[in-house]
């Protein structure tokens, strides 16, 4: 090799490392697969080794039998919480509201290492929730990421009526604002935010890779505090 064709080989490899696009993508994976290693993440049960369709259907099954007063309450023994004591590898990812009425685990019927639950008043995707499930999905191998807003959802309805909140409750309705539209109903709003919220995670590159390349979907729902349902959205 000449010294004109090393360079070009170095400016290439210096490319696929600091490139934008494809090219950083993968190179951003391939840092991120390093650590793995680092976060002690390998999984002491391999749950997450299905299908995006299958781990959506895991979701929708366990509030299923929420719903039918026909809980299994899977994984919450002290033997499960032993055995994700050396790894986890849950096999979905939920955002949704910090409300006290919609505790992932008891809707979907789901236990210890089953869900990558990240939650704030609105179900907003700031930089620090959008990390958390690059986390959860790229790293931790979550199939399907669930963003859930639900039925009266009081961090909506203080965005619609648009008055003056104490402390630092504005972030969260700033983060909500550009979702509504005028004339909304309270429902057609948490709706339109959570698809909203979708667009911001597709517009992660490394939520994006994981899509195109068919390890992950992503869905929105709507909650019913009333029934307790799960209504997929988008
Ligand atoms: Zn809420």
């Amino acid at each position: 090799m000449n010294t004109t064709q090393q360079n070009l080989s170095i400016s290439r490899r210096n490319l696929l490392k600091f490139g934008a696009g494809v090219a950083g993508t993968a190179a951003l994976t391939a840092g991120l697969g390093t650590k793995v290693n680092l976060f002690k993440a390998q999984p002491a049960v391999a749950q997450n080794n299905i299908t995006p369709d299958e781990a959506l259907n895991q979701l929708l099954e366990g509030n299923r039998r929420f719903i039918d007063n026909k809980r299994k309450s899977p994984n919450q023994t002290m033997t499960r919480v032993q055995e994700v004591a050396q790894g986890q590898a849950p096999f979905a990812a939920i955002l949704s509201c910090a409300d006290s009425r919609v505790p992932a685990e008891i809707i979907f019927d789901q236990g210890f290492g089953d869900l990558f639950v990240v939650r704030n008043a609105g179900n907003v995707a700031t930089s620090e929730e959008i990390g958390s499930l690059e986390f959860g999905t790229l790293v931790l191998g979550a199939k399907v990421l669930m963003v859930i807003g639900h039925q009266n959802c009081g961090a909506v309805k203080a965005t619609i009526a648009g008055n003056a909140v104490p402390g630092q409750i504005s972030s969260i309705l700033d983060a909500i604002k550009p979702a509504i539209k005028p004339n909304q109903t309270l429902e057609e709003s948490i709706i339109s935010n959570v698809k909203f919220v979708i667009s911001r995670l597709q517009a992660s590159p490394v939520i994006s890779q994981l899509v195109k390349e068919g390890k992950l979907k992503i869905v929105g729902s709507y909650y019913n505090l009333e029934t307790g349902m799960i209504k997929v959205v988008t």
